[in-house]
């Protein structure tokens, strides 16, 4: 195909797509799903070979949110049923930090509900990196604390922080659908704050909302400008109790394409599948590791995942490797910080050669396409942090 041939000159070249190529992959047929993996699995080797980057969530406060963010089962109102805690101590956080490590994770996330952290909040998150750190040598962390205030973003870098997360979710056009208690521009203006305090970027996004092709795509060339480092991609799992409780939109096709067109915008992007991918991909899950170079370890904040040791023999199953710490995630452009001067032709959009050829006529769906409420796969975690139970790693 045409198309997909075009994609995989651009992805090798780091050369952003024309947004009618980014639809056009999403409006790919069935019939040519294996030929969008393995396009989009070109490059995901040429950037990452056939390395997995295992990442681990450590939820340091859970529920109790005064946002109200739609998709969340921690937000304001949220009937859910999840766990609801609030800070746990740095020890605490770093034994659930060491068993994920063990399991094989290189990176720790650390994620806390509510709007944004207090001064005093950043310092107990502080006083938990350290803690991390000095138990595990050579482990990475991300902090994802909500919206930052001036300063707090060099506090967290200077704490020991390698990176921070805030994901902008969905296109500029319909975020305020989502959520009203915070805006799109605010989110856009902590992963700046991020960026310019010398923390690596994790923004990304979550599918299934109801959003069309168009938001998607809106979203992920946002992403392509605000250059992170990695994208995590969330298909939405619609918790009962929440406003997208009944929004089961998701195919494992329709996620394998979504995934594609994400690899495609960014190319050279740590991309890593995230909340989801057991309930939306399902049996899939080995061929989106082709397309991803990276997903999360065992349970999620407020959710379960599959076994952490089935996570790992999925990934040798499927003939990939756990990435290890010696080995660098990010290619050498792009670990030296050479991407993050706004400048040539990573993290821009549009312009010169980029985007300007007309996109290739891609064979249409034959309708929208739907997925079967599968509310069986959606298990609320009652283990690891906040429990007394051993966490899934
Ligand atoms: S996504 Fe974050 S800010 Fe929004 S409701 Fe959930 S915990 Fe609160």
């Amino acid at each position: 195909m045409d198309l997909l041939n075009t994609l995989v000159d651009k992805g090798l070249r780091r050369e952003l797509p024309t947004r009618d190529e980014a639809l056009a992959v999403l409006a790919t047929s069935d019939d040519d799903l294996l030929d969008v993996v393995a396009a989009a699995g070109k490059v995901r080797r040429h950037w990452f070979g056939r390395r997995v980057k295992l990442n681990y969530l450590v939820n340091l406060k859970s529920g109790l949110c005064p946002e109200d963010c739609s998709y969340c089962s921690q937000r304001l109102g949220s009937t859910a049923g999840i766990l609801k805690y609030s800070w746990l101590k740095p020890g605490q956080a770093s034994d659930a930090a060491a068993a994920g490590v063990a399991g094989g994770a290189k990176r720790v996330c650390l994620v806390a509900s509510g709007r944004g952290p207090t001064d005093r909040d950043v310092d107990r998150v502080s006083e938990t990196i350290k803690a991390i750190k000095d138990n595990n040598e050579g482990v990475e962390v991300c902090a994802c604390l909500g919206l930052l205030s001036e300063g707090q973003a060099e506090r967290l870098r200077e704490a020991g922080a390698d990176a921070y997360n805030h994901n902008l979710n969905t296109s500029e056009a319909t975020y305020g659908e989502i959520t009203t208690t915070h805006t799109y521009e605010d989110r856009v203006d902590t992963v700046q704050k991020a960026h310019a305090a010398g923390l690596s970027a994790c923004s990304g996004l979550i599918a299934g909302m109801g959003e069309s092709d168009e938001d998607l795509v809106d979203v992920v060339f946002s992403l392509r400008e605000l250059d992170p480092d990695s994208v995590p991609v969330n298909f939405l799992i619609p918790f009962e109790g929440t406003p997208l409780g009944k929004e089961w939109n998701l195919t494992p096709q329709r996620c394998l394409r979504i995934l594609a067109m994400t690899r495609f915008v960014c190319p050279d992007v740590e991309v890593r599948i995230a909340g989801g991918r057991e309930v939306h991909l399902r049996t899939m899950q080995p061929l989106a590791l082709h397309l991803a170079n990276s997903i999360f370890l065992g349970d999620y904040l407020t959710s379960e995942g599959q076994a952490g040791k089935a996570d790992l023999e999925m990934i040798a199953d499927a003939g990939f490797e756990v990435e290890g710490t010696d080995q660098v995630t990010l290619p050498e452009h792009r670990a030296a910080g050479g991407c993050h001067d706004g400048g040539g032709v990573c993290g821009s959009e549009g312009g010169g050669a980029c985007g300007s050829e007309p996109a290739p006529q891609a064979a249409a769906q034959d309708g929208p396409q739907t997925g079967e409420p599968r509310t069986d796969l959606v298990a609320v975690r009652r283990r690891g942090a906040g429990t007394d139970l051993a966490p899934n790693a």
